[in-house]
């Protein structure tokens, strides 16, 4: 938070400037609130020098007083019901490894409404102690509570790593609490790994030519972000219960000022999520056009999946933003995954080459998108996808 010295005079200059509303006048003195992201718009236009950041370094933390792996637990809700997202098992599943090579504790944070009730589901993941959070005005996502409870959390109980998922919340919520806490943030990591005693954040960078493995070893603590389907679920403690521990956290006034009044689905978000979806079929440039992609809605109901596209799909407006698959898009590992007019690109390959069964329809046969296929077709996609629905009709 935006540091404010005892020369501030309650001019009130700064209070205008804040574009997040978090400065006011109190007693004739600036106070900032948890609103603050430290952006430091205010910092300069103070008459008395009265606003600054805190300095990186001045808080060198003593990094033994920090154990436990933790992870974001997120809560999905499609206006009817709510679930755990199977992103936070994938992170559990990967915790475990960390927390054992730490030799230390694998914990779930869950913030929301009746969260005790995914105990059991939680518990079977390797997870040893969960921190449940849990009110009606939990009930919907908000990010100034929910970075309160976790910043709550985490001064209280000090843990040395802390997973979110690379979701819409997760990336909405854990610059947040990086930010407030002065820590660090690798978003997107594709690998976790422990090195003396520091977590190894591996992510593309250069526009995905090469990994770089980053650390924090001076700051605690370590925070990343990962995408849905990067780590695989892994049931290692069926029938075990985590220890759980209620954390009762009062929600902050100034979440007020953003108030839910009415939630509606996007048409697109409550169709089939694309990485949660067994069946993916997904659509590049040599689809050409929306009779193309009609081919591949019809081949999707068909086989129960969704349609998925590569960026110059997304560009040339085929399908929304959402819908796109790769290193700036979303990540999937379907059981299977027909690839139809894709060239191949690394760019795209970083979010499907996870999936089980990868099928490439392609008119060139050097395309490289046949290297990551088990099974490729050379020839016109439109042709081949319009056969193989007549096939599946008989
Ligand atoms: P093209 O590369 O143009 O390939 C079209 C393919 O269709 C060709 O192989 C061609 O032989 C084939 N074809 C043409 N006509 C037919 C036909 N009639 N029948 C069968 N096959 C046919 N891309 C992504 O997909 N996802 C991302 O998240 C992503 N992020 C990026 C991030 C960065 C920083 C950068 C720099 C790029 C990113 N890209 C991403 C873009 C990526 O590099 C490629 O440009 C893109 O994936 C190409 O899409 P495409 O394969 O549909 O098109
Ligand atoms: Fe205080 Fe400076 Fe803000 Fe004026 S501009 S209220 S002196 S912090
Ligand atoms: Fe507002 Fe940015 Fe100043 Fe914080 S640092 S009080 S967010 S202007």
């Amino acid at each position: 938070m935006i540091q404010i010295a005892q020369s501030c005079v309650g001019c009130g200059k700064c209070v205008s400037t804040c574009p997040f509303g978090a400065l006011s006048i109190v007693n004739r003195k600036a106070v900032a609130s948890a609103a603050c992201t430290m952006c430091g718009a205010c910092v300069s236009v103070c008459p008395m020098k009265a606003l600054s950041l805190p300095a990186a370094g001045a808080a060198k933390k003593d990094l033994s007083a920090y154990k436990g792996v933790w992870v974001f637990i997120e809560i999905a809700d499609d206006g009817r019901t709510q679930k755990v997202r199977p992103v936070g098992f994938e992170l559990l599943s990967k915790g475990r490894e960390l927390a054992d090579q730490l030799g230390e504790e694998l914990c779930a944070v869950v913030i929301g409404d009746n969260v005790q009730n995914y105990a059991a589901e939680l518990s079977q993941y390797g997870t040893d102690k969960i921190y449940a959070v849990s009110a009606p005005e939990y009930h919907t996502y908000n990010t100034l509570a929910y970075a309160n409870a976790m910043i709550t959390l985490i001064k209280k109980y000090n843990p040395s790593v802390v997973l979110f998922p690379s979701t819409y919340i997760g990336r909405d919520l854990s610059p947040r609490i990086s930010s407030e806490l002065f820590v660090g943030l690798t978003a997107d990591c594709t690998g976790l790994s422990i090195k003396e005693g520091n977590l190894i954040q591996t992510r593309p960078a250069f526009g995905g030519n090469i990994m770089a493995d980053i650390k924090c070893p001076d700051y605690r603590p370590q925070m990343a972000t990962v995408r849905p389907n990067v780590f695989k679920k892994v049931i290692s403690s069926a029938g075990r219960l985590a220890q759980l521990v209620n954390e009762v956290i009062p929600v902050p006034v100034e979440a007020g000022k953003v108030r839910v009044l009415q939630t509606q689905m996007d048409p697109v978000a409550s169709e089939q999520p694309l990485d949660e979806s067994p069946v993916v079929i997904a659509g590049g440039r040599g689809m050409k056009d929306q009779e193309g992609f009609a081919l591949l809605e019809k081949l999707a109901a068909t086989l129960g999946g969704a349609v998925g596209a590569s960026r110059a799909a997304i560009d040339m407006g085929l399908l929304p933003k959402e819908k796109q698959i790769g290193q700036s898009g979303v990540t999937v590992a379907s059981k299977l995954y027909i690839a139809c007019g894709i060239s191949g690109a690394v760019q795209h390959t970083v979010g499907m080459e996870h999936s089980e069964v990868i099928i490439g329809i392609n008119k060139d046969a050097n395309a490289p998108i046949f290297n990551v296929c088990k099974y490729g077709i050379v020839g016109d996609a439109k042709q081949v996808l319009a056969k193989a629905l007549e096939q599946l009709k008989k």
